[in-house]
């Protein structure tokens, strides 16, 4: 039986947050208000995610990503990495990181089944990235992406949250970066999620506006195929003679939710089937449950969380939904 929606969609791609804590404290993700923890013991293990991850490929899932918070600051990353590799189905294993740990951890992700990595990073200048992110330092993410290079995990995608009147003037700057290296830059619009306050100053940038900025340095030629498309949501284009590509996701500008595939799994055990919806379901329940009985509960919990899955997020119309968590504890 396949994982498939009210609406037909399969699901195959499952986000994960291993935690919830961050290294950084972004300025749309992080409200002042909401810079407190859950306490480490709600945590799911990792075996306990591995349960999940087997229980839905079991019924065609093929892909994860572990995400965060910033999922590098768990201990012992890679030993989920290689459960995660380890069972039948999972043909893809990617991790999104803000890069600052990578140069600690990435062989040994690398080693235990890690493909590739999507890296984030809103400013090329060294000296704004301090308003983005005030927590870390430019450079040390830079190294971060040197090494994922070095060791090999390929593709290696740069993850960039466009901000009106922060960094849309680096939007061609960031295309160049992908004739120089074999990165893949991905253009995220805003969302309002996480600090809506951020959100409501009017930091939004269209998406097809950084496409059309894209297209000064010359023609963009669609990418169909090929490890720099994935399973995302990113429509994906090249420059003439470029080592990476450009994708664009406009989540309130260019809704793809139509072509929805993924559930995302919080720290917290909470089964979410859409990033822009409140709506959840509760899996630590079936994961404390005798072995006899727990496949069968799990695969209530997700059925459960199938039949709830909205048609599409609600960024546009109730937007910002009272009950959304940020997307540090759902797993962005
Ligand atoms: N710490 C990791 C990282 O930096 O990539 C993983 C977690 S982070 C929440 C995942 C991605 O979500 C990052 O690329 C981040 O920029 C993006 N993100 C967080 N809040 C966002 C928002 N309100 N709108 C758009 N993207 C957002």
């Amino acid at each position: 039986m396949l994982l498939r929606d009210r609406f037909g969609r399969v699901i195959e791609y499952l986000r994960i947050s291993v935690t919830e804590r961050c290294n950084m404290c972004c300025v749309y993700c992080v409200a002042p208000e909401n810079r407190g923890y859950e306490p480490r013991e709600h945590l799911l293990t990792f075996e306990e995610i591995a349960e999940i991850v087997r229980v839905l490929a079991r019924h065609g899932l093929r892909r994860v990503r572990i995400t965060g918070g910033e999922p590098l600051v768990r201990p012992h990353v890679p030993e989920l990495v290689r459960l995660l590799a380890q069972i039948p189905g999972i043909t893809d294993i990617s991790l999104s990181t803000n890069g600052i740990l990578l140069p600690r951890y990435a062989d040994a992700l690398k080693r235990n089944g890690l493909k590739r990595v999507n890296i984030s990073l809103d400013t090329l200048q060294p000296q704004k990235f301090h308003r983005v992110s005030p927590a870390g330092q430019w450079e040390e993410v830079w190294a971060g992406i040197q090494t994922a290079l070095a060791v090999g995990l390929k593709p290696v995608k740069i993850n960039c949250v466009l901000m009106k009147g922060i960094n849309d003037d680096e939007v061609v700057d960031f295309a160049r970066l992908t004739l120089e290296y074999p990165l893949h830059v991905r253009f995220i619009e805003l969302m309002p999620i996480g600090n809506i306050g951020f959100y409501r100053r009017g930091h939004l940038f269209p998406i097809g506006e950084a496409k059309a900025r894209c297209a000064q340095l010359g023609e963009l030629i669609p990418v169909t195929e090929g490890e720099a498309v994935g399973g995302g949501p990113a429509s994906v284009f090249r420059l003439p003679g470029a080592q990476g590509t450009l994708g664009f996701i406009g989540a309130c500008t260019a809704n793809f939710c139509h072509r929805c595939n993924r559930m995302r799994l919080s720290s917290d055990g909470l089964l979410y089937p859409c990033l822009g919806h409140g709506v959840h379901v509760d899996m630590k329940p079936a994961l404390k449950l005798s072995p006899d009985q727990r496949e069968q509960a799990i695969m209530e919990g997700i059925e459960q969380a199938l039949l709830s899955k909205p048609e599409g997020h609600q960024f546009v119309t109730l937007a910002p939904h009272p009950t959304f968590r940020t997307m540090r504890v759902i797993g962005g």
